[in-house]
């Protein structure tokens, strides 16, 4: 195996499949699974989920709510997307622990480095939700900072398409997919693969990212086995 412990962000957005909203039934067992073949293959696996299909921060401006207010709210979003992201692992067999940026007794542990790190070591699956517990911020951000925190390998960044392309695949035909390109290039190209908080955090600790496609079977654990597939960040 390629990576011993990964990181795997998701998108809160991925978990609402086509239904617009909300959390997919389908979506969230066909993702327990996909975790579940690399840890029976032993790697020890960290989930940050976000919290676009519930609420974004952004969005409260909108709806005449206060950004930081708007921001909790979605904190509060990404930890109801890991509880079901939770249930749906614990259904199959593995164990999990949720670990939140901000105190939420009754329901999940706060986050603690060291004890995230003993988890994992117990073959537990951690799942970051709250993001890194401040306004401002993304889920994006808190993957970044969780994955240099535990020393995961790599962030492996799961979304609906196959890479980075040099334009929007969904509006451009013409856009071509990167295999790698380092951090400088993105830069330059002006690319975007994550925030810039996040990136780089990724950017200045030696942390690669590779963008891929989470919804098509078997991709995660073809990853982590050393396959080339995606968009490799280095
Ligand atoms: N958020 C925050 N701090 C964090 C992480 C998340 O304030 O550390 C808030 C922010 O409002 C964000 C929302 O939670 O818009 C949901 O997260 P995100 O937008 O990253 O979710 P995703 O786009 O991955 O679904």
């Amino acid at each position: 195996m390629k990576y011993q412990r990964i990181l795997l962000k998701l998108s809160g957005e991925a978990l609402m499949g086509e239904q617009g909203y909300g959390i997919d039934s389908g979506r969230l067992q066909q993702y327990a699974e996909e975790v579940k073949k690399v840890v029976d293959a032993g790697i020890q696996v960290a989930i940050v989920i976000g919290g676009g299909n519930i609420f974004r921060g952004m969005q409260a401006e909108d709806t005449g709510i206060d950004r930081v207010q708007g921001d909790y709210m979605g904190m509060m979003a990404t930890l109801i997307n890991g509880m079901a992201i939770q249930s749906a692992l614990e259904k199959i067999g593995i164990y999990t622990r949720l670990m939140s940026g901000i105190k939420v007794d009754q329901v999940c542990e706060l986050f603690i480095r060291r004890r995230a790190i003993r988890h994992l070591e117990k073959n537990r699956v951690i799942i970051f939700g709250a993001g890194i517990g401040s306004p401002y911020f993304t889920t994006d951000s808190a993957a970044s900072l969780r994955a240099v925190e535990i020393e995961a390998n790599v962030v492996l960044k799961g979304t609906r398409v196959d890479g980075v392309y040099s334009a929007d695949p969904e509006k451009d035909p013409s856009a071509s997919r990167f295999t790698d390109l380092t951090f400088e290039e993105v830069l330059k190209k002006g690319l975007n693969v994550m925030d810039m908080t996040a990136f780089t955090l990724c950017k200045e600790n030696h942390l690669p990212i590779i963008v891929f496609d989470m919804n098509k079977p078997g991709n995660l654990f073809r990853l982590v086995s050393g396959d080339k597939i995606g968009t490799l960040i280095y």
